[in-house]
């Protein structure tokens, strides 16, 4: 297979529906976000963030256009992708593995250290330390012992451990509490300071951090600028 040249993502002229269905999800969108980029997708419910992030994750090949990661489109990287791009998706999948195998999937090399470290950084130290197997403990398949927002973290703890250079977060704050939030997202941009960082959320909280702000309406890109000139 081919081998990104680099972490440069373009996004370009994509349109998309979604198989079987007529409707454009995605209408001529473009972005070139170069290497250690930090960029906020924001948009409405059903605009189409979480199809654009589908795209960028190589879920699905566009219709017209391409999107490629180091000049590879990133549908033909496939599993390779995940050496890339980590991603968070809306609602973070843990498996019916322990919770120290759920925090190294991106990282299997990972010290015990180091996850702990990854767990006080999305501030769910103390969660691990009342747990009576500690690391050890299982999580089951839906990840019921935790709650929505604590998957989350335990989601963006595995990205932290994984090193791509490329970070793509759909809707990580949701179910936070404002403070918690913020110190999430200092967490973020500290760990991804030399990293790409895409996120997608529908609220403008913390938007001022990002170098650069995309507005999706209805599919196409309404506004791309710096925080500054919102
Ligand atoms: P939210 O903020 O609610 O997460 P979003 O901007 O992420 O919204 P998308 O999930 O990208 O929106 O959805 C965009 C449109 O595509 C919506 O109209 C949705 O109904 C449709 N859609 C999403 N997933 C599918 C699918 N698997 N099959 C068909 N249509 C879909
Ligand atoms: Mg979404």
């Amino acid at each position: 297979g081919k081998t990104p040249a680099s972490a440069d993502m373009h996004v370009d002229g994509v349109g998309f529906s979604y198989p079987g269905t007529e409707r454009l999800v995605l209408n001529q969108v473009s972005l070139h976000i170069p290497a250690g980029q930090k960029v906020a997708i924001l948009g409405r419910s059903g605009s189409g963030k979480s199809t654009l992030a589908s795209l960028i994750r190589g879920e699905y090949a566009p219709d017209t256009g391409s999107v490629c990661i180091g000049g590879v489109p990133t549908f033909e990287l496939s599993d390779a992708l995940t050496q890339y791009i980590g991603v968070i998706q809306q609602n973070p999948y843990l498996f019916n593995k322990t919770l120290r195998d759920n925090l190294k999937l991106g990282n299997p090399e990972a010290t015990d250290e180091q996850v702990l470290d990854a767990l006080e950084r999305v501030h769910l130290g103390g969660l691990v330390a009342g747990l009576p197997d500690g690391l050890d403990t299982m999580v089951d398949e839906a990840g019921k012992r935790f709650s929505g927002g604590e998957r989350h973290r335990i989601a963006i703890a595995r990205i932290l451990l994984a090193n791509t250079p490329v970070v793509l977060l759909d809707e990580p704050t949701v179910g936070l509490d404002p403070i918690t939030e913020q110190a999430l997202l200092e967490t973020l941009f500290e760990t991804c300071a030399d990293r790409t960082l895409i996120m997608i959320t529908h609220h403008l909280q913390g938007a001022d951090m990002f170098d650069r702000i995309v507005f999706i309406e209805d599919g196409a890109l309404a506004m791309d600028g710096s925080p500054a000139h919102l």
